[in-house]
C-alpha cells in the first residue's frame, strides 16, 4: 500500500520536499471493517491550509502520517454485512492506494450509484466541491432569476458546478478564470454567459473595466474562491444589497498577505458578506447532491477533470493546483 505522508511543514510556498512516499502493509481487517481499493484521490485547495500548524477550522495534518483526502473506490474485502465486495464507495481514505474504514462509523463511507454518474464525479461536481457551490449560491447569494452572479476560479471543481446551478436558476452567470483556453471552455462547455481572463489584467482597475462590460447591470452575487486583485475588481462593480459568498481565498494560501483595497464599498453598497465551511452544513447535502447528480446525469453539467497517474504524482499535481495548472477537478488515478 503506497502512501504519501506529510514529512515537514512548508516555510512559505509548499514544495515536493514537504511530502514523503512510504510503502506499508495493508492492515488485516477486524469485525465491522472494510478494505477499500481507491480508484481516485481528490486533491483540494483546503489541504494546503492543513499543512500548516495554525489554528483554523480544520485540525492541522499530523506529521509522519498519511495525508488526509477524499477518495472513491470499491470494496475489496468486507467484514461487515453492510458492504459487499465490489460496492462503489466515497470516503476519506487519504493519499494512499488502500484504506480501512469502519462500516458503522457515521459518514465514514457512502455507497454511490455509477449508472448515470461516473465514479470520479463523486469527488467533484456530485461531491464536496459541488455541494460547496450549491451552498454559497442557494443559501448565501439567494439569487432571483435575471440577477447577475459572478464566480472566480470559474472552471475549477467548485466554479463549474456554480455555473450550472446559476443557469438552472435563470441567472446571468459570469466567470473569472486564468487564461483564454479556460475562458473559452467556460462559455462554450459550461454555459457561462461570459468569462473574463484575469491574467490579461495588470491591476484591479483594468480587470474591473472588463467586468463592467461582462456585467452591464452590475453584480448581485459574488462567489469568491480567490481573493486579492480579483476580489478588489469585483467589489467595484457590486450592486446595492449584493451578497458575497466567501468560499475560498486561494491566492493567499501560501501565506502571502492579501489586503482588501476598498472595504468601504461593503458599507456604501450595504453588502452581505458571509464565509462558510461546507462540512458544517451537512443538512443541505442530500438536496444539493440530488440536484447536482441530475445536472450531471442529464448532461447539463459536464465537468472537466485533470487526472494525474499514480500516488507518486500526487505532490506535484497538488502543487500545480495551487498554481492554476489544473483544468477542472484535480484527481489522482490510483490502482
Ligand atoms: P479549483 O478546481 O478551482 O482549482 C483551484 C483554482 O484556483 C486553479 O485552477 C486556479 O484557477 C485558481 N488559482 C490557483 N492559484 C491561484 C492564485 N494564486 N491566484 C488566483 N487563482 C488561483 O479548486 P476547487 O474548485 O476545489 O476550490 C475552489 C475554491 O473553493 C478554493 O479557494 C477552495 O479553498 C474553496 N473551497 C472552499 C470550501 C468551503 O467549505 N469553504 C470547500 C471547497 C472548496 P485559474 O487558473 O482560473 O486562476
Amino acid at each position: 500500500n503506497k502512501q504519501i505522508h506529510l514529512d515537514n511543514r512548508p516555510q512559505g510556498e509548499a514544495t515536493a520536499g514537504n511530502f514523503k512516499l512510504v510503502t506499508s502493509e495493508t492492515p488485516a481487517l477486524q469485525e465491522g471493517q472494510v478494505l477499500v481499493r481507491h480508484h481516485f484521490l481528490s486533491l483540494d485547495p483546503y489541504m494546503r491550509g492543513r499543512m500548516n500548524d495554525a489554528k483554523s477550522y480544520a485540525q492541522p495534518q499530523p506529521l509522519g502520517q498519511v495525508m488526509g483526502g477524499g477518495t472513491v473506490g470499491e470494496v475489496a474485502e468486507s467484514k461487515s454485512p453492510k458492504y459487499q465486495v465490489g460496492d462503489k464507495v466515497v470516503g476519506m481514505g487519504g493519499w494512499q492506494e488502500y484504506s480501512v474504514a469502519s462500516a458503522d462509523q457515521p459518514g465514514a463511507l457512502r455507497k454511490v450509484d455509477t449508472t448515470h454518474v461516473p465514479l470520479s464525479h463523486y469527488l467533484g461536481a456530485v461531491g464536496m466541491p459541488g455541494v460547496t457551490a450549491w451552498y454559497g449560491l442557494v443559501k448565501i447569494i439567494e439569487p432571483k432569476a435575471g440577477q447577475t452572479v459572478v464566480v472566480s476560479a470559474a472552471t475549477g471543481a467548485v466554479g463549474s458546478a456554480f455555473g450550472a446551478l446559476a443557469k438552472a436558476r435563470n441567472c446571468r452567470a459570469v466567470g473569472i478564470a486564468g487564461g483564454a483556453e479556460k475562458c473559452k471552455y467556460a462559455v462554450e462547455e459550461l454555459g457561462f454567459d461570459a468569462c473574463i481572463d484575469y491574467r490579461q489584467h495588470a491591476d484591479a482597475a483594468s480587470l474591473s473595466k472588463a467586468i463592467k462590460e461582462a456585467c452591464p447591470g452590475g453584480i448581485d452575487g459574488y462567489f469568491e474562491n480567490v481573493g486579492g486583485m480579483v476580489l478588489d475588481a469585483v467589489m467595484m462593480r457590486l450592486n446595492a444589497f449584493a451578497r458575497i459568498a466567501l468560499c475560498g481565498m486561494i491566492a493567499g494560501y501560501d501565506g502571502k498577505p492579501m489586503p482588501m483595497s476598498y472595504p468601504q464599498l461593503l458599507l456604501t453598497n450595504r453588502v452581505k458578506l458571509e464565509g462558510f465551511i461546507v462540512s458544517e452544513h451537512m443538512d443541505i447535502w442530500p438536496e444539493a447532491l440530488k440536484e447536482l447528480g441530475t445536472l450531471v446525469a442529464t448532461g447539463k453539467l459536464r465537468p472537466r477533470e485533470t487526472i494525474a497517474q499514480g500516488i507518486e504524482s500526487a505532490p506535484e499535481a497538488f502543487l500545480g493546483l495551487l498554481k492554476g495548472r489544473n483544468f477542472g477537478k484535480q484527481l489522482v488515478k490510483l490502482v
